[in-house]
């Protein structure tokens, strides 16, 4: 199967339809171990939230391959389970490229000095602290893998293993997984479990912006609720001009 590397012009939509029908019945494992070892992927990230469901995806990467990157976005208003969750994961995980990502002092100066942005314009906000940071790292990739799943959200319904981000590839190995998939993997390695799951968090954002999410409600209600707001930008588009 033959795959390019940005250097050589980047991949594109083609690339990606390509390699979403070859992979659309292949496991999860088999799409990470190509992706991470082939070398025919060009470099290739991990983008975790450290989240609710995060642990299952860096697990399976960490088996592959514990260098691998990890970019982390600390947007400076998680949670702070979620900061010592972080860390606690990478240690039982064993990850040894684990890149914390933050926003440009200058840029939060110039457009969120009071940190309240994300009460009036939460797309902005999530620009300067998510989309931003995350832009920046990955420059110096040439495509990224995500934890995304179709059973999350309607909005994700349709979510394919490869998707084109601008001139990068974006994976979603997990994408046809189902919550007692991610919950049966979880307890099949006995990985920590996020601290707020039990305490009704299934999708854990920044704290001003997720909240506890009823019984019977989409998993990403929590997220942003009473906005028209259901990604923060970084999954917004595949055509993103930002990436
Ligand atoms: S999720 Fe909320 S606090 Fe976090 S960056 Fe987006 S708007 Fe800002």
């Amino acid at each position: 199967m033959a795959t390019r590397p940005a250097e050589a012009g980047g991949f594109g939509p083609a690339d990606a339809g390509f390699l979403a029908a070859a992979y659309a019945e292949r496991p999860a494992e088999a799409l990470l171990r190509d992706v991470l070892t082939s070398g025919r992927f060009g470099r290739v990230a991990v983008v975790s939230s450290f989240g609710a469901d995060s642990a299952v995806l860096l697990d399976l990467v960490a088996e592959i391959d514990r260098r691998t990157p990890i970019l982390f976005v600390n947007t400076l208003r998680l949670f702070p389970e979620t900061i010592f969750y972080a860390r606690d994961l990478t240690r039982h995980l064993g990850l040894l490229d684990v890149r914390w990502l933050v926003p440009e002092q200058e840029r939060l100066e110039a457009r969120d000095p009071r940190a309240l942005r994300w009460s009036y314009d939460p797309d902005g906000c999530c620009e300067v602290r998510k989309v931003e940071p995350l832009a920046a790292a990955l420059a110096h990739f040439d495509g990224w893998i995500s934890g995304r799943k179709r059973h999350q959200a309607w909005t994700r319904a349709d979510l394919p293993k490869v998707e084109a981000d601008g001139p990068r590839l974006k994976y979603n190995p997990l994408a046809d997984w189902t919550a007692e998939a991610v919950q049966a993997r979880a307890a099949l390695r006995a990985l920590p479990p996020h601290p707020l799951v039990a305490e009704g968090y299934p999708s854990i954002g920044c704290q001003p912006c997720t909240s506890r999410v009823q019984p019977g409600e989409d998993p990403r209600a929590g997220r942003w609720r009473g906005w028209d707001k259901t990604e923060c930008g970084i999954h917004q588009s595949v055509n993103d001009p930002v990436f």
